[in-house]
């Protein structure tokens, strides 16, 4: 028998915790009997004093074990359940590509994905921008469009990983949000309760990342990687680049303009093409479906090519109570916004960078992304035909195309725009679209 207060004691005193600690504490927080003011003084002194790997390992089963684990056991897949998590970007629609891609090479892709908050969008917000498309289905459909479709992508239940729901709630009002510990236990919580065989993370790097350096990012990137090894899920992580806005649009119904386009091969931005295929291979290699990079990357280019992805998305749209056309007929079904229009640099020179945040923010500020919780979308607003780093901005390449709703929203966002991209006669040096991988013998 244990008492909260001796385990903050402890914890304050930079003592590492045993593992039945630290489960107590958590089937406390999940049971009620842990008060916010524990839950606070706990967080804040793994802030200072910070949680050795086992301690991060512990914190994450009994997170992850507060509430139902999905067992896919009496599905009978017959292929492996993998799945990705993204710490949020601009323009980052590859969820919407890669669970179909996964799915159509034999992979199983439950995946439960997050709202936008703040300058990131959120892969939620963006399939409700699909006429009909249900994010919070039962579990017996869940189970049964990842059965059919090879994927579903879908809302968080309140059954998965509640203790995560407490503590953060408590940490996003008590300034512990930003600890490596903490953001590692949170995030594989939620996603090793959805029952996954493998997992690769994408941590972003740059001007839009959610951690402020690349240091930090390899941080997250090795923690999260040692932790869910250490929890039993094989998993690995890539660096990718979040200095520019990943795809050509941000904004919810274009992003998925521009999901469907890809998977149909009618339009793929490069960049977003490269980091798809590389978290996508590291899937396949990961579970199994690929024995390296190379032959992953050969398995998923023909499933773009024969359409196979194309249609596992289809599938789960029409599954999840989507339009049964979409991938034909998509255009009118998502919704347009009345007044599209190039913005253009003030000087002629090269896009040198992007405030990638601000970009964010320009599109949340059109009303395309939340700045409290309960704020509702617009989802047809946002920037098309993005200029990248190294493009020369002129009377001929604007820097972006601004969908909006009227002129004065369209004035807002134009001047957004403009601030956020640096023009300089200088070009400059290409970044990277994958800066590193993250196995688990890295770390
Ligand atoms: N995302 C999460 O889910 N949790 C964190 O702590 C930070 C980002």
């Amino acid at each position: 028998m244990y008492l909260p207060q001796e385990i903050i004691r402890k914890k304050r005193d930079n003592i590492e915790l045993t593992a039945d600690e630290i489960n107590f504490f958590i089937q406390g927080i999940a049971k009620d009997t842990v008060s916010e003011g524990q839950i606070a003084a706990f967080a804040m002194a793994i802030y200072f004093n910070d949680m050795t790997m086992d301690e991060r390992v512990a914190l994450t089963c009994a997170m992850r074990d507060s509430g139902m684990v999905i067992d896919w056991s009496h599905m009978n897949f017959d292929g492996p359940i993998v799945d990705k998590h993204s710490t949020g970007g601009v323009g980052d629609v590859t969820s919407l590509m890669l669970g179909p891609m996964v799915a159509a090479c034999g992979g199983y892709v439950p995946m439960i994905s997050g709202r936008g908050l703040g300058h990131t969008g959120g892969t939620l917000d963006k399939l409700e921008s699909i006429p009909g498309y249900n994010i919070t289905p039962s579990n017996d459909v869940f189970g049964q469009v990842t059965k059919d479709a090879g994927v579903a992508i879908i809302g968080q239940t309140g059954d998965l990983a509640p203790a995560d729901k407490r503590v953060y709630a408590t940490r996003d009002v008590t300034a512990t949000v930003d600890n490596i510990s903490l953001i590692t236990a949170s995030i594989l919580s939620k996603k090793l309760a959805a029952g996954l065989g493998s997992l690769v993370m994408d941590v972003k790097v740059g001007s839009g990342a959610f951690m402020p350096t690349y240091e930090a990012s390899e941080e997250l990137a090795k923690s999260i990687v040692a932790v869910a090894n250490g929890a039993g899920t094989k998993t690995t992580a890539l660096l990718t680049d979040m200095n520019q806005v990943l795809a050509s649009t941000a904004g919810n119904a274009l992003e998925v303009r521009e999901a469907v386009q890809f998977l149909t091969g009618e339009y793929r931005n490069p960049r977003l093409f490269e980091v798809t295929m590389a978290l996508c291979a590291e899937m396949l290699v990961n579970s199994g479906l690929a024995t390296d990079i190379e032959q992953a990357r050969e398995k998923l280019q023909a499933v773009l090519d024969n359409g196979k992805a194309a249609e596992c998305f289809g599938k789960m749209v029409a599954g999840l109570g989507g339009p049964a056309d979409f991938m034909t007929n998509y255009d009118n079904y998502l919704e347009k916004a009345e007044l599209v229009k190039p913005v253009y640099a003030e000087t002629t020179g090269y896009a040198f960078a992007m405030d990638t945040r601000a970009l964010g923010m320009a599109v949340v500020g059109m009303g395309g992304g939340r700045r409290v919780a309960t704020d509702t979308i617009d989802y047809a607003v946002g920037l098309s035909d993005m200029i990248r780093l190294g493009d020369e901005a002129n009377a001929d390449k604007p820097l972006a195309v601004i969908h909006a709703r009227n002129e004065a929203q369209w004035e807002e966002a134009a001047k957004a725009v403009r601030a956020a991209i640096t023009i300089s006669d200088q070009k400059p040096e290409p970044t990277p679209e994958v800066y590193r991988r993250v196995r688990p013998e890295d770390v």
